[in-house]
């Protein structure tokens, strides 16, 4: 008989030369278990989704109330659905009053569809901008502004139109002109390494995108929900984005997304046609009653903050001469290692320690953190030092 394992390789499609390839049988908190009865912390969440942790009380309640209720009834924006006008309501309160309307999808990539397509009806432009190591998501649109050329190249042709442009610097900001519809931005570059940029350049890009008359979309889908140490990743730089998109951590666990922006720039996808932009799961009830839970457990337990506070403790524990630097904001940090192998040799030596980390699409020398914001105290360090022992072990001589 075929094991889980051989099965998994001839059955689902791979993506991966070398999947982390844990049998997983059972999550919670900040751990998950394998079949062997082993334990591993998990410190990368799932990228980004599990920040209340696996099988937060409060979101499976969340979810088994409205499983009791109702699943899906209809198709996104004709029935009133509780969860929904809920979810909406309670992202639009931590957000700043200027986005004020919610559009739910499934998952980040079609909120980045979304979102261009919404700047590009309101604008009646054609041009995108985006950043170099960007990274938005798979489907055509979002590759389409991917800041990295060996990841577009083999599904060539993409949407015309995109530019690329170099972050955190100015001098670039005058390829944002009258023909542009959007500048996608993220707060803190997910796949490059959780590269972040300085306040000034992040407020010159918001000065520029007014200037032309472009929209400025932040993704927030692995920055947002209380990852950096903020609700949102651009609040630190105390400017008002025009659309926000957000996926990943909003669900707890759940598939859900949306983006969010100003009614007057959201009522241009109600005619003209009416329903040009529709979808049939977008903001599953059963994923919005998650995301409810997952919002308020946020608030309730203080996790942003949490996060802030703890991360001077990671950046501490990791420290080490062969850790060049660390990069990110909150539980959203990037090991520098300064070297492909050294960084593969320190992930697959850690996950032989029960550890879970993991590399970064466009980053191969950085190791990613991003552990669940409540994960505990103990764990926490524990982790972090099974890290460190294993960064010792790992970098002498590679
Ligand atoms: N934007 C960013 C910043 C992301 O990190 C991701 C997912 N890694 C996406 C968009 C796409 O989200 P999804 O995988 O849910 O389509």
């Amino acid at each position: 008989m075929l094991t889980q394992r051989q099965l998994f390789l001839r059955h689902l499609a791979q993506t991966s030369d070398a999947p982390l390839g844990i049998e997983a049988v059972r999550a919670e908190g900040s751990c998950i278990w394998d079949a062997s009865g082993r334990r591993y912390i998990d410190l990368i969440s799932g990228i980004g989704v599990s920040n209340v942790g696996h099988r937060h009380p409060e979101v499976c309640k969340s979810i088994h109330e409205q499983v009791d209720r109702y699943m899906h009834l209809m198709v996104y924006g004709e029935y009133i659905q509780y969860p929904q006008v809920q979810l909406a309501m309670r992202l639009t309160q931590r957000l700043p009053p200027f986005l004020n309307q919610v559009y739910l999808t499934n998952s980040g990539t079609e909120a980045i569809e979304g979102a261009l397509k919404l700047a590009k009806k309101y604008t009646g432009r054609g041009g995108l901008v985006s950043f170099r190591n960007a990274y938005h998501g798979s489907t055509h649109g979002a590759l389409s502004i991917m800041g990295h050329d060996r990841y577009r190249q083999p599904f060539a042709p993409l949407i015309p139109g995109n530019r690329v442009i170099p972050y955190n610097h100015s001098d670039s900001l005058g390829y944002i002109d009258t023909h542009t519809a959007a500048v996608v931005v993220e707060s803190v570059q997910g796949e490059a390494g959780y590269q972040t940029p300085c306040t000034a350049w992040f407020q010159a890009l918001r000065a520029r995108c007014t200037e032309v008359g472009a929209l400025l979309i932040c993704d927030e889908i692995q920055s947002g929900i209380g990852r950096t140490g903020d609700w949102f990743g651009f609040s630190k730089h105390h400017v008002v984005p025009d659309v926000v998109t957000l996926a990943k951590g909003l669900g707890g666990g759940l598939p859900i997304g949306a983006f969010v922006a100003n009614e007057h720039h959201m009522s241009c996808l109600k005619e003209d046609p009416a329903l040009g932009h529709i979808t049939t799961f977008g903001g599953n009830p059963v994923c919005a009653a998650a995301a409810c839970a997952v919002l308020d457990a946020l608030e309730a337990e203080k996790l942003p903050a949490r996060a802030a506070q703890l991360e001077p403790e990671i950046r501490k524990r990791l420290e080490h001469p062969s850790v060049l630097r660390i990069t990110g904001r909150g539980f959203m940090l990037g090991v520098d290692l300064g070297s492909n192998a050294r960084c593969r040799a320190v992930i697959a030596d850690c996950l032989q320690n029960g550890v879970i980390t993991d590399w970064f699409l466009f980053n191969e020398q950085s190791l990613r953190i991003a552990p669940p914001l409540n994960i505990p105290e103990e764990l926490l360090f524990e982790a972090c030092s099974i890290i460190r022992g294993c960064i010792m072990r790992n970098t002498q001589g590679v």
